[in-house]
């Protein structure tokens, strides 16, 4: 059976990209999990949970801000060399035990490289140094230096929220939500990829912008009230040039995500199956065609025999 749907910008996307990998990651992976280690099924689960060298810097990256800004939120001192150490140690303890195969029985607790999973090349030594590199170019990055001089006006940092709007449960987790003094609000999103589409920046903050305007300016975006928008304002900083770009919330931004959830969601939900407690079936979700460069660094090319 399965839990009640819920709508995110990462399963839109994986879905764009490809029907049958949203399917695997969504539908098939949590029943694998129940089925447990050493069941064939199990491969699915654990093949959802491996990453790339460059995700794993990313989210590094990530989490070290986290920590910084939270740190600084609650009023403790975060020294930046102690949080490049806590994170390279975490680092080598995660490429040890990846080494190790610890991922193949708890592939949840344990992390798993692509690589360790699918015996390829991997350069652990280079990888440890990108990390580094990354973790150490978001710590010194200039709109965090700005957001460490208002502690106090940081409303949220990864907060996984979860709302209902246009009568569709999402899941959300802006990077930061940081009050502007003049009465409105920005999200900051960090990028530490190398490229992002306008698209993609514009339709997540539709809804980082929605978001902020149900929860902190209280005005539900299907209320038929008008939006303020005008209070809502984008940050993307990233590790490339421009370090910052600043994208005011426009009703186009809000519309494209209203548009982007109504018009993927019966697709996504199998149009209608899941809403009735079942898995929709395999069927319904196609592969995309042999060859695609998606499925060269798809975790779930095994099972779709695309290795
Ligand atoms: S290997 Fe290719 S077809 Fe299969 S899930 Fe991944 S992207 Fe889709």
């Amino acid at each position: 059976m399965a839990a009640g749907f819920t709508w995110s910008w990462s399963r839109y996307r994986t879905f764009a990209t490809c029907p049958r990998r949203f399917w695997l990651s969504v539908y098939a992976a949590p029943l694998a999990k129940r089925k447990g280690a050493g069941h064939p099924d199990f491969e699915v689960w654990v093949q959802r949970h491996l990453m790339g060298a460059a995700q794993w810097a990313g989210l590094a990256a990530h989490e070290a801000v986290e920590w910084t800004l939270k740190g600084a939120v609650e009023g403790r001192a975060v020294p930046r060399q102690g949080v490049v150490d806590r994170t390279m140690r975490q680092a080598r303890r995660v490429l040890e035990m990846s080494n190790g195969g610890y991922f193949r029985g708890d592939p949840k607790t344990f992390r798993g490289f692509d690589a360790h999973y699918y015996d390829v090349e991997f350069d652990g030594q280079a990888a440890l140094q990108t990390l580094q590199s990354k973790v150490e170019s978001l710590l010194d990055h200039p709109i965090l230096a700005r957001l460490l001089d208002v502690p106090e006006r940081i409303e949220e940092v990864e907060r996984l929220s979860r709302i209902r709007l246009w009568g569709i449960d999402i899941w959300l987790s802006p990077d930061v939500v940081v009050a502007d003094g003049k009465g409105g609000f920005v999200v900051v999103d960090w990028k530490t990829g190398r490229n992002h589409s306008n698209d993609v920046v514009d339709g997540q903050l539709g809804l980082y912008g929605v978001y902020v305007i149900d929860r902190l300016l209280k005005v539900r975006a299907d209320s038929g009230r008008r939006l303020p928008v005008d209070r809502v304002q984008g940050l993307m900083a990233g590790l490339g040039e421009p370090a910052f770009r600043n994208l005011p919330l426009a009703m186009e931004d809000v519309f494209a995500a209203r548009d982007a959830m109504l018009g993927s969601t019966p697709k996504m939900r199998g149009d209608g199956l899941e809403r009735d407690g079942e898995i929709p079936k395999m069927e319904g979700y196609p592969k995309i065609p042999p060859g695609s460069s998606p499925c060269s660094w798809c975790s779930f090319r095994r099972t779709c025999e695309r290795e």
